[in-house]
């Protein structure tokens, strides 16, 4: 039945005059404008393809004149420490206070790879994306990522375990997937990487970030992630995949708890990043 509704609402969506997610204005009517000159904004005006059922549907979640204001990041920001104790000090002054001892010979910064600065129109096709089930925006926003990010954030990639942040049951059986897990399947393979599906799971639940402040939010996930097998991420550089990022309390979280099954390395990569 899911596949059934994805259909009807790729074919719905196409029929109905398309809108762009963000400014509301039609899309066809900015189809003129140049290609934005970032690749990951390119790849965002670039159409996304709706599934072989519909071989030659196309649809544009944002116009051309929004992906020309999307503000690229072109460098990975450092939100964090992840200590050898198990502690995690994150730069918005919040931390996580240690649980066990980390295998690791020295403490390592936690560093954010971001296609783009988080605004009100990556928002828009992100909640989209979270909130109106459309499933397909995960990979074309997987297509940015891939397009954008420096060569540093993927130089080993092809060796690498990339890993989604795992959603709470209730939001999984609310929305029928995570959200992370659709971007990441799909960055793992534009890169020719091992995607780890389920890599990560939850101990226990957790309130919705975005109602927190700092110091609550790393109180909220401190300790609330582990990995589910072991032997899928010990040995390896990780690429922890989430759609956006803010304060680093969560991907923070996730890191402590692959660099506690035997990660080599961890890295951050996500849509939007904004502190
Ligand atoms: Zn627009």
């Amino acid at each position: 039945m899911a596949g059934v509704g994805y259909a009807l609402q790729a074919l719905a969506d196409f029929l109905a005059r398309e809108d762009c997610h963000a400014c509301g204005r039609p899309v066809v009517a900015l189809r003129s404008l140049a290609v934005p000159p970032h690749a990951a904004a390119a790849a965002l005006a670039q159409p996304l393809h709706v599934g072989p059922r519909f071989a030659g549907v196309d649809t544009h979640p944002l116009c051309r004149a929004c992906c020309h204001r999307l503000s690229a990041v072109h460098e990975p920001v450092r939100v964090g420490t992840i200590h050898c104790d198990g502690a995690v000090s994150l730069n918005s002054g919040a931390g996580m206070e240690p649980t066990s001892p980390l295998p690791l010979a020295h403490d390592r910064e936690l560093r954010v790879w971001a296609a783009f600065e988080t605004d009100d129109r990556l928002l828009a096709v992100v909640h989209a994306l979270k909130f109106a089930r459309r499933e397909r925006l995960g990979p074309w926003l997987a297509r940015a990522m891939s397009a954008g990010l420096p060569a540093a954030a993927l130089s080993s990639a092809g060796t690498a375990r990339i890993v989604a942040v795992p959603t709470d049951p209730a939001s999984l059986r609310r929305r029928g997937f995570n959200q992370a897990e659709r971007v990441a399947s799909a960055f793992a393979a534009n890169c020719g990487a091992a995607f780890v599906p389920r890599g990560l799971a939850k101990t226990r639940a957790t309130a919705p970030q975005s109602t927190l402040d700092g110091a609550e939010r790393a109180r909220n996930v401190a300790g609330a992630f582990a990995v589910v097998e072991r032997a899928r991420v010990a040995g390896h550089c990780v690429v922890l995949i989430d759609d956006l990022v803010t304060t680093g309390a969560t991907a923070a979280a996730c890191a402590a708890a692959l660099y506690a099954a035997g990660a080599r390395e961890v890295r951050v990569a996500c849509v939007g990043y904004r502190p």
